[in-house]
């Protein structure tokens, strides 16, 4: 398992943890994934950012700065002498005994982060993916990246029994995101995703996105569509931190085609900006 942060320390290899973590019995925190790319971190102060925000929003108190967290991050590289994968970072509200309301006196959150080897999916995004459409069942905070996935995991099983790769949720007729990622359609050259309110995640890599297609000159809407808009559109593709840009190549029994030319001049600007890290 390579080395651990745990509560404020390294630990070699494992760490014991309370049956009585509200984490564990409640779903009750937060967390992040962080990206590193040939030892260094991709966008973690934009993640931490959020991950700060996500706890505030559970009415958490993150116990360390944006900039701690990633100096935390840059070490538990170089102790793992992570190449290219992932940290995993997990904050719950602490240990207490089970009770739904918070304990009093408030606890010290529980903080947890590894790293883990992970090949970028290049598979996936030279050739797109199937996809299936579902209902989205889950809560009305999905801004929020709590650890209460429960919803998320049933969405991508259901698309994984189906043997495709992510499942897009459909809340009234609206195309919202993913069971772990954020969904675009492409129109007549420009780009639609669903607005960042409260149904969404904000995903970072769609930020970047955002960025890139400012930087190409090509439209980027932030504006729902419908399910049927989905199917007829020139391409669709799918954002987060591990898939990256993916192109969608089916939904259902609907083939959306070959990656088209706007998910491939994005893919060239996110390569770039891979590259451009310090
Ligand atoms: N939406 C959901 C529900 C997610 O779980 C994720 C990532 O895990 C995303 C969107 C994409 O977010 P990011 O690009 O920050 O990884």
């Amino acid at each position: 398992m390579g080395v651990i942060y745990y509560n404020g320390e390294f630990h070699d290899d494992a760490v014991s943890l309370d049956y009585n973590d509200r984490g564990y019995q409640f779903g009750d925190g937060v967390y992040e994934v962080v990206r590193v790319y040939e030892g260094r971190l991709f966008t973690a102060r934009e993640h931490f950012e959020r991950l700060v925000r996500s706890a505030g929003e559970i009415k958490m108190s993150a116990p360390k700065s944006v900039d701690d967290y990633i100096q935390i991050c840059e070490q538990l590289v170089d102790r793992n002498d992570l190449v290219n994968g992932n940290i995993y970072i997990q904050l719950t509200r602490g240990v207490a005994a089970r009770n739904h309301a918070f304990p009093v006196p408030a606890t010290e959150p529980v903080t947890l982060m590894y790293t883990y080897t992970a090949e970028r999916p290049l598979k996936g995004m030279q050739n797109g993916v199937k996809t299936i459409s579902t209902e989205d069942i889950r809560w009305l905070r999905c801004d929020i990246k709590s650890l209460n996935l429960l919803a998320n995991v049933l969405n991508k099983e259901k698309a994984v029994q189906a043997g495709a790769v992510e499942a897009i949720q459909i809340r009234d007729g609206v195309v919202t995101e993913g069971a772990s990622s954020n969904v675009y359609r492409v129109k007549d050259g420009a780009i639609y995703t669903h607005p960042a309110d409260n149904l969404i995640l904000n995903g970072i890599t769609r930020r970047v996105i955002k960025e890139c297609s400012q930087e190409l000159a090509i439209p980027f809407h932030e504006e729902t569509f419908g399910h049927d808009d989905l199917l007829t559109s020139d391409e669709v593709f799918i954002s987060s931190t591990t898939l990256e840009i993916t192109p969608v190549n089916q939904i259902d029994d609907q083939v959306i085609g070959e990656p088209g030319p706007i998910v491939k001049k994005l893919q060239q600007a996110f390569e770039t900006k891979i590259k451009m890290i310090k």
